[in-house]
C-alpha cells in the first residue's frame, strides 16, 4: 500500500486509483472429514421432506427446525458489510421445484462464528469438521497463513455448511482490505481464494453552517461522519476549544481523504486535507503540509498550527505561584525573584516536556532536589524541578514534546508536592506562561511561496465546499 503514501512537492497526491488483487490456489486433501453433524441434518432434511417447510437457523453446533414456517427460509446474522452474499442463493421464495436438487443447491447459513479469547483458526477450524490434513494444506497458503495466524478475539468467521452437515466455504475478512475464502470442494481438498482489495482514495469536500450549538447535527447534515468532525477539533485545538469555544452561526468547510472499496463504497475517511472554521466571526484555516521532515498544519498564512511550547507541564493545571521576579521565598523567608512557574499537583503526577529538545541535565542540584533540564532550538532551556522520580530518560536523549520526564515530588527546598518550572532563553529567564513559540513556526522564503503555490487548489476546493453542497472533487 506504498502508493497511498507518495507524495508530491511537498502534498499528497489528490487521487490514486484503486483496484484488488487476487491469488487463487488449490490444495488436494487426501481423505474427507465425515461429520458427526451429517446425522442431525439429515433429521432436518427430513423435517423438510415430510413437511414441507423447514427454518435452517445459522448455529454451528445445531439445525433447528420450524415447521410453522413455510417454504424455506435462511436466517443468517450477516454482519460483513463489505460482502454480499445475496449471489450465492437463489432468491426467497423461489424454491426449486425438486427437493432432491435443493439438497445440492443450498448450504446453511452463512454461520457466524467469533474467535474467543486463546483460541486459534485450528481450533476453530477442528471444532467444525475439518481434519487436521485439511487445515494443514489451507495453512500451506501463504496469504491463509499470515491472515489466520493473527486471529484475534473477537474476529468472526463465516461457515457456509452443505444440508449434509459439511463445511462448503469459510469466509474471513478482518479488515475491508482483505478478504479469505476457503472452499471446501466434494473431494475434500482445499481451494484458498485471496483477495487484497486496494482502497481507491479520493478527495472529498464540504461545508456546514450551525444552526444550534451542537457541531456533530450539522456535519452529519453534510453528510460528514463525526470522525472528519474530530479529525478537524484536533487540527484546530490549539486556537479553538471545542468543548467551550463554538456557538450557533459558525461555519466551517472541510476537504478531507476517503477511501473507497472495489464496490465504490466509502468505507473510512484519512487525514483533513485543509480546513476553514469561523469561530464567533474570526476565521481560521489549516492546510497539512510537508516541510523540511514532518508533515504538519499551517494557516493560510505559513504559521505551524502546533505551538512548538506546550503551556504547562502538567495535566491538571493549579498554578500555585507565579513567575514574579520580587516575591519573599517560601522557605527562605527572604526576597528572591521566583524565576518560574509552580504547579501544585500530588506527589506522582506526570510530567511532560513541553517541547521538543535534548536532555541536558538530570540528577540533584541543592534547592531543586531532582531536576531535569531541556534544551531546545533557538537558545531556550526548560527546567523542572524537586521531583520525585524521573522518567526514562537520559542526558543527551532526544525528546519529543509531551514526552514523560518525571513526575511531582518535594525533592531540594519545598514546602510540599509541587512542580516547579522554568523557561529560559539564551540564560534569561522569562515567564512559561508567555511561551507559546520556538520562534521556528513560521515558513518564510522558499519555503513559504512553495508552500503558497501548493496550497492554492487545496484554497480553490475549500471555496467550492462553502459554495456548493457535500461532494466528491473529481480529479
Ligand atoms: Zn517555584
Amino acid at each position: 500500500m506504498a502508493r497511498f503514501a507518495k507524495k508530491r512537492s511537498g502534498f499528497r497526491r489528490v487521487f490514486t486509483a484503486g483496484g484488488s488483487k487476487h491469488t487463487h490456489a488449490v490444495y488436494v486433501s487426501t481423505k474427507r472429514q465425515p461429520s458427526k453433524r451429517k446425522y442431525i441434518a439429515s433429521l432436518a432434511v427430513l423435517g423438510l421432506l415430510a413437511y414441507g417447510g423447514v427454518s435452517l437457523l445459522g448455529d454451528s453446533d445445531a439445525l433447528i427446525t420450524d415447521l410453522s414456517t413455510s417454504p424455506i427460509k435462511i436466517i443468517s446474522s450477516d454482519n460483513f458489510g463489505a460482502i454480499d452474499f445475496s449471489a450465492d442463493f437463489p432468491a426467497e421464495g423461489a424454491a426449486p421445484t425438486d427437493p432432491i436438487a435443493l439438497l445440492d443447491l443450498i448450504p446453511v447459513g452463512p454461520v457466524q462464528v467469533s474467535v474467543d479469547k486463546g483460541d486459534t483458526f485450528y481450533n476453530i477450524a477442528r471444532r467444525n469438521g475439518l481434519s487436521a490434513n485439511q487445515i494443514g494444506n489451507i495453512l500451506n497458503d501463504k496469504n491463509a497463513e499470515r491472515m489466520l495466524k493473527r486471529v484475534r478475539e473477537g474476529d468472526t468467521f463465516e461457515f457456509l455448511i452443505s444440508p449434509l452437515g459439511d463445511i462448503e466455504q469459510i469466509r474471513f475478512q478482518p479488515s475491508v482490505e482483505q478478504r479469505l475464502e476457503i472452499a471446501v470442494l466434494q473431494d475434500g481438498s482445499i481451494d484458498v481464494d485471496y483477495t487484497k482489495i486496494e482502497l481507491e482514495r479520493r478527495v472529498l469536500y464540504a461545508s456546514a453552517k450551525l444552526a444550534d450549538g451542537s457541531i456533530y447535527t450539522s456535519a452529519k447534515q453534510a453528510g460528514l461522519s463525526s470522525r472528519v468532525v474530530s479529525n478537524m477539533a484536533r487540527v484546530f485545538r490549539y486556537d479553538i476549544d471545542f468543548t467551550s469555544d463554538i456557538a450557533a452561526g459558525d461555519e466551517f468547510a472541510v476537504v478531507y481523504e476517503g477511501y473507497f472499496d472495489d464496490k465504490g463504497s466509502l468505507v473510512r475517511s484519512g487525514d483533513i486535507l485543509a480546513a476553514e472554521y469561523v469561530n464567533r466571526g474570526k476565521t481560521y484555516d489549516a492546510y497539512l503540509y510537508e516541510s523540511s521532515n514532518a508533515v504538519e498544519y499551517y494557516s493560510g498564512s505559513g504559521r505551524r498550527l502546533k505551538k512548538s511550547f506546550m503551556r504547562n507541564p502538567v495535566d491538571s493545571v493549579r498554578i500555585t505561584s507565579r513567575f514574579n521576579p520580587g516575591r519573599k521565598h517560601p522557605v527562605l523567608h527572604k526576597i528572591r525573584a521566583h524565576k518560574g512557574v509552580d504547579y501544585g499537583a500530588p506527589r506522582g503526577t506526570p510530567i511532560y516536556a513541553t517541547a521538543s529538545g535534548k536532555i541536558s541535565f538530570k540528577g540533584r542540584q541543592r534547592g531543586y532536589g531532582n531536576v531535569v533540564k531541556i534544551s531546545h532550538a533557538n537558545g531556550y532551556v526548560t527546567l523542572y524541578a524537586h521531583m520525585h522520580k524521573f522518567g526514562k530518560i537520559n542526558v543527551g536523549d532526544v525528546v519529543r514534546q509531551g514526552k514523560l520526564i518525571g513526575y511531582v515530588g518535594s525533592t531540594g527546598l519545598a514546602t510540599g508536592p509541587h512542580l516547579h518550572y522554568e523557561t529560559i532563553k539564551n540564560g534569561k529567564h522569562i515567564d512559561p506562561l508567555k511561551l507559546t513559540s520556538l520562534g521556528n513556526d513560521k515558513l518564510s522564503g522558499n519555503s513559504l511561496n512553495r508552500f503558497k503555490s501548493g496550497t492554492s487548489d487545496y484554497r480553490r476546493l475549500l471555496a467550492k465546499a462553502k459554495s456548493e453542497p457535500a461532494k466528491i472533487a473529481s480529479n
